[in-house]
């Protein structure tokens, strides 16, 4: 029926696509897309044809206000170009858009860098920040670093090859004693995760020049130990006061 499909689709492995999501592509009557090449190819992979219609955050306000019309009385579904969309990828003002224009939306959920990555690095995940790109620039790149030390919590952020040893020399320096995980090429032939200290990790990969999309995920601070001993001071005093008594 009418309305916004959101739809996942692979970050690599073609297989990863659920049935629900082909159904969907099958049935709509159009799918707006970062590439109409990459999208053109996963649907002749799919065997499917459907007309495609370029679209990002960045498309004239006129065009988004145009698609959201058509959402009144077609089935369009949103991909990106890889993963769920919206999740460091365009969408968020179509939907923001959409939601307000009070449009059928729905999303179906599949393939997710962040969640896999997390999966695969053996680092906590019962909480997790997920922040995005590092910024390019050395000076931007350390200071969100240090807004984020102090936060209890593994940190997630998307990487890419040329930039990966960049990011983990400042790591190294801003964040000390952390445990740092690398997944690279997830669901493909190539996939790897790799666990250790950014210095461990930092000489792997100028030996070995890092390809391909990366997951980057750094262990939340250690806990303090000064609480453990503030803890045992308190009962050995308690433990005195009970013998002398
Ligand atoms: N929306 C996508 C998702 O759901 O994962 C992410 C899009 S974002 C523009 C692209 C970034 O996601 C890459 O630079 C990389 O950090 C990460 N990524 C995507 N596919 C990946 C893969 N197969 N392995 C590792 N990282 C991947």
């Amino acid at each position: 029926s009418a309305g916004l499909y959101i739809v996942a689709t692979p970050i690599g492995n073609l297989g990863d696509i659920t049935l629900r999501a082909v159904d969907v592509l099958k049935r709509c009557d159009g799918v707006a897309c970062e590439d109409t090449r990459v999208t053109g190819k996963l649907l002749k992979h799919l065997g499917i044809s459907k007309p495609l219609w370029r679209y990002n955050d960045h498309s004239e306000d006129n065009d988004r206000q145009r698609l959201i019309a058509s959402m009144r009385d077609r089935a369009v579904v949103l991909v990106s170009d890889a993963g769920t969309p919206l999740i460091s990828d365009p969408g968020y003002r179509l939907v923001r858009d959409a939601r307000e224009q009070g449009i059928e939306i729905t999303s179906l959920p599949g393939a997710c860098a962040v969640v896999t990555g997390l999966t695969l690095s053996g680092l906590p995940n019962d909480r997790f920040l997920f922040a995005g790109f590092l910024p390019n620039k050395d000076k931007a790149r350390g200071d969100v670093l240090a807004e984020l030390a102090p936060v209890d919590t593994t940190l997630v952020f998307y990487e890419t090859g040329p930039r990966l040893l960049k990011s983990l020399d400042a790591i190294a320096a801003v964040l000390p004693g952390r445990e740092v995980s690398v997944a690279r090429e997830l669901t493909k032939l190539h996939e790897e995760c790799r666990t250790g200290s950014p210095d461990e990790l930092s000489a792997h990969y100028s030996q070995h020049p890092p390809k391909g999309e990366i997951v980057l995920m750094v262990s939340p601070p250690a806990k303090q130990k000064a609480n453990a001993e503030d803890a045992d001071a308190m009962l050995a005093e308690a433990l005195k006061d009970m013998k002398a008594s």
